[in-house]
């Protein structure tokens, strides 16, 4: 099956293969034909699957077809998160770059005046967050009414955040008569009520099977003190020779302190966390992307989309408190067509977090050890007397030997000291 038996114009055909793309995904092969015949769509598809590409590919075909001379916003894409939001916005514009089409993406945190000054020089296409697009319609920047396709992105997170309100707010701006897609990675109650008021009759597609992580990923849970985790995570990283490594935490703070102490171990680490800038979040990004940051910490919202090409490792620092969001977060790894890993850590008191993630994901996680870190009886809660016990090896003794991700250049060196010295500040 290739991506020209799947009804798409040569103008994107061109754009997919500069992106390097051979084989349409499942998502794709489900969701191009069917946008393009029109139809309402349902789509359980979650990040990693190629879903964005399954979307904007027909909605920039459907566009391109007939454009009207005024230029009216025609496709509205709603995301959770600034992040989702430029990476949905490159997509559009990488896949469209031979049509005509405009696309502007428009978010918070960052000066309203330019995204007014681009909706003025006319877009056919707007991604956006709800919240900032909420901005626009006030000012009057942006006049929805000739929306004729709407797409709700990772609605179960905008959901999660506390979106819903937003969305019925914009819902009431569009025409009534357009098409609806939602993708979602999850199919809670609520999901399927908005769903419900959204559209008659959607075709439904379903990639993963519901609430299941992607098969290729291997994960493994560790059992470990609570004040050792560092130390092994540090170790694991070194040991295994880790070029790049997403770390979950729970909390801001914890991602921040967690990422001063790896950096401390010689781990190049930064976090991207909700109270950073956009600026020092893009640039933070970039460094790990082109491999000058080795370990990301991150927390749950600050992850929400990421797009990391080939990501291989993804750690569960902190299990999360609701287990959708382990399923989110170990779903960075493996994208398209590769394989990954997910390593959790446990501590004696997150056990009941890690009994509710198996029952959703309905099997035992295999469980691993490694020499010098297993858990003492009695100790779990006690880090401080675990630490007493030398380990069998000392991170620090490997870590003189670790070899530092690959600089593509000089230059990036400093982009990435800038990115450490955010951190600290
Ligand atoms: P997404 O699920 O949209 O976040 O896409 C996940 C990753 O897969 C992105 O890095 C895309 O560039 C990549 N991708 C999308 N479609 C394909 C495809 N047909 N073949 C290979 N990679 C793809």
């Amino acid at each position: 099956m290739s991506f020209a038996e799947l009804g798409l114009v040569p103008k994107l055909l061109r754009a997919i293969e500069e992106a390097g793309y051979s084989t349409p995904t499942p998502i794709q092969r489900e969701a191009i034909p069917a946008v393009l015949e029109g139809h309402n769509l349902l789509a359980g598809a979650q990040t990693g699957t190629g879903k964005t590409a399954g979307f904007a590919l027909p909605v920039l075909q459907r566009l391109d077809e007939d454009r009207p001379e005024s230029r009216p916003v025609r496709a509205l894409v709603l995301v959770p998160t600034r992040e989702l939001a430029a990476q949905v916005h490159e997509s559009f514009r990488a896949y469209g770059r031979y049509t005509r089409l405009r696309t502007a993406v428009i978010f918070g945190g960052v000066g309203i005046n330019p995204q007014i000054e681009t909706l003025k020089r006319k877009v056919d296409i707007v991604i956006a967050t709800p919240g900032r697009l909420l901005d626009h319609v006030g000012q009057r920047t942006i006049d929805l009414r000739r929306v004729e396709i709407l797409v709700l992105d990772e609605a179960d997170r905008m959901l999660d955040m506390g979106f819903i309100r937003d969305i019925r707010r914009i819902l009431k701006l569009l025409p009534h008569e357009r098409q609806n897609l939602l993708f979602s990675a999850t199919f809670s109650d609520p999901i399927r009520s908005l769903t419900q008021d959204l559209m008659d009759d959607p075709l439904e597609v379903q990639v993963t099977p519901r609430n299941k992580t992607a098969d290729r990923i291997r994960q493994t849970v560790h059992f470990v003190d609570k004040g050792r985790k560092r130390e092994l995570l540090s170790y694991t990283i070194g040991h295994g020779n880790w070029r790049q490594v997403l770390v979950f935490t729970r909390t801001k703070h914890g991602a921040n302190r967690l990422a001063e102490q790896l950096e401390k171990d010689g781990l190049t680490s930064a976090a991207i966390h909700g109270n950073k800038s956009q600026g020092a979040r893009t640039r933070t990004l970039a460094d790990f992307k082109d491999g000058s940051v080795r370990v990301l910490v991150a927390t749950d919202i600050a992850a929400r989309g990421l797009d990391i090409e080939g990501l291989p490792h993804v750690v569960n620092f902190e299990l999360p408190n609701v287990p959708e969001d382990y399923v989110h977060r170990i779903g960075r790894t493996a994208r398209a067509g590769e394989d990954g890993e997910a390593l959790s850590l446990v501590c004696e008191e997150e056990k009941p977090l890690l009994k509710d993630i198996e029952k959703l994901l309905k099997t035992e996680i295999p469980r691993i050890t490694t020499p010098g870190y297993e858990v003492k009886p009695g100790s779990a809660s006690e880090p401080q007397k675990a630490q007493q016990k030398p380990a069998q090896r000392r991170p620090g003794s490997d870590l003189g030997n670790i070899r530092q991700p690959q600089r593509r250049n000089q230059q990036k060196t400093g982009v990435s000291n800038r990115g450490r010295g955010d951190r600290r500040g």
